[in-house]
């Protein structure tokens, strides 16, 4: 296929090649309707130039959404390193891709992905200040997973609202996959609320630290193989861990209302989405719910403020409401509701300003 076929719903895609460090990177600009592009840093061994390229399309794309799903005055962007994250990473590769983010001038910022930690983007921080979450003591938000957990908690009570009538926690038990960064604060604040929890994680750790935790809070956890969690006699499933995980095989074995939860990209496929309709299951969006974090780092360019983020991170409550009231009112899936929902806000933008650039930069854009 033509290469800019290939990125026809691109505006720029950037091949970066480093001799010296041995650098070979993609960044790819999807759209900047909502303001710079915005979007991660992945690092991975891919197979081949052209699994990256695929990779970081599909990536950027998907931030364009998440963005206008949390109204943030974003665009999306991603960035990918063709790499092992285990042997390739030295900090003169980080401050190559500092520069080469550097020379757009404005027009992304980015931070950490899978592969990548904000301490990786220490280095690339002294060639460039479009450089989001990194630890507090360089300037940065901190921890993510603080705001995606509440974020993701708001999406629960929103979920719980639309199938049930009310938005409590309590009384309801939920199927948690993955008791990482995320999943084990889900678990903790369901605990707290005195819900009753199965929970599963291929890390041992993980799950003696929860029972710990449920002996100081009360509440029930059940820990389960990681290959029976689907098919788990609860009310809500969370998955935090894995993506493509409702697909063809799990979707038959769920016994859930609902499904709402972190993991990002969880339908294998856009027909899944459908198929959960179906078969009666309500399914929060998962770039709705798992904001939290994007809302915090898209913050720290504005002067940062706590209680803008934990604002804006309980209106994923208000933002799925609106999914679920489209989809009752036009009989369509979540998914298709809340991609609508964006492509809305996307041309009603498009408008005003269709392409950001360094001099349109809105004023609270400081760092650069
Ligand atoms: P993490 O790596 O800290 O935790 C993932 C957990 O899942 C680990 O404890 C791991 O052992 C477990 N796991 C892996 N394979 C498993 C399996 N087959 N069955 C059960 N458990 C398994 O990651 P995280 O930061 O908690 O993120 C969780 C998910 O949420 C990911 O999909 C991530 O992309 C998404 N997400 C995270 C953030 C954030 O702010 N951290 C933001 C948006 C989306």
């Amino acid at each position: 296929m033509d290469l800019f076929e290939k990125i026809q719903e691109h505006q720029q895609v950037l091949f970066c090649n480093d001799q010296s460090t041995g650098l070979k990177a993609i960044i790819a600009i999807h759209n900047t309707t909502l303001g710079p592009a915005l979007g991660g840093c992945r690092m991975q061994p891919y197979e081949s130039v052209d699994a990256a390229l695929e990779d970081v399309l599909r990536l950027s794309k998907g931030m364009t959404y998440k963005c206008a799903a949390a109204d943030v005055d974003f665009g999306g962007g991603k960035a990918v390193i063709i790499g092992d994250p285990k042997k390739d990473k030295n900090p003169e590769l980080f401050r190559a891709f500092g520069q080469f983010v550097e020379s757009l001038n404005g027009r992304f910022y980015t931070g950490t992905d899978m592969g990548t930690t904000p301490s990786d983007f220490v280095h690339a921080l002294k060639e460039t200040n479009c450089i989001v979450g990194v630890e507090e003591e360089y300037g940065g938000s901190g921890d993510s997973s603080v705001p995606t957990a509440l974020g993701v908690i708001y999406g629960l009570k929103a979920t719980n609202q639309a199938v049930w009538g009310s938005q409590e926690l309590s009384g309801r038990t939920y199927a948690i996959q993955g008791l990482g960064k995320v999943g084990s604060k889900v678990a903790e604040h369901l605990l707290q609320e005195g819900a009753d929890i199965y929970v599963t994680d291929v890390n041992q750790t993980a799950i003696d630290d929860i029972i710990t935790t449920s002996k100081e809070l009360g509440g029930s956890v059940k820990v389960v193989n990681d290959s029976d969690i689907y098919g788990v006699e609860a009310d809500v499933f969370v998955p935090c861990a894995l993506g493509g995980i409702i697909n063809d095989a799990t979707i038959d074995q769920l016994k859930v209302r609902a499904v709402a939860g972190s993991a990002n990209n969880q339908l294998l496929d856009l027909r899944h989405g459908k198929a959960l309709q179906e078969k009666g299951i309500l399914y929060a969006p998962d770039y709705i719910v798992n904001a939290g974090g994007l809302i915090q780092v898209a913050d720290e360019l504005y002067e940062p403020n706590k209680a803008r983020v934990l604002r804006k991170t309980k209106a994923i409550y208000v933002s799925l409401m609106d999914v679920y009231q489209q989809t009752m009112e036009r009989g369509i899936c979540t998914v298709e509701a809340a991609n609508n929902l964006c492509e809305q806000r996307l041309e009603s933008r498009s408008k005003r300003n269709s392409f950001f650039t360094h001099e349109k930069r809105p004023k609270w854009a400081v760092r650069c």
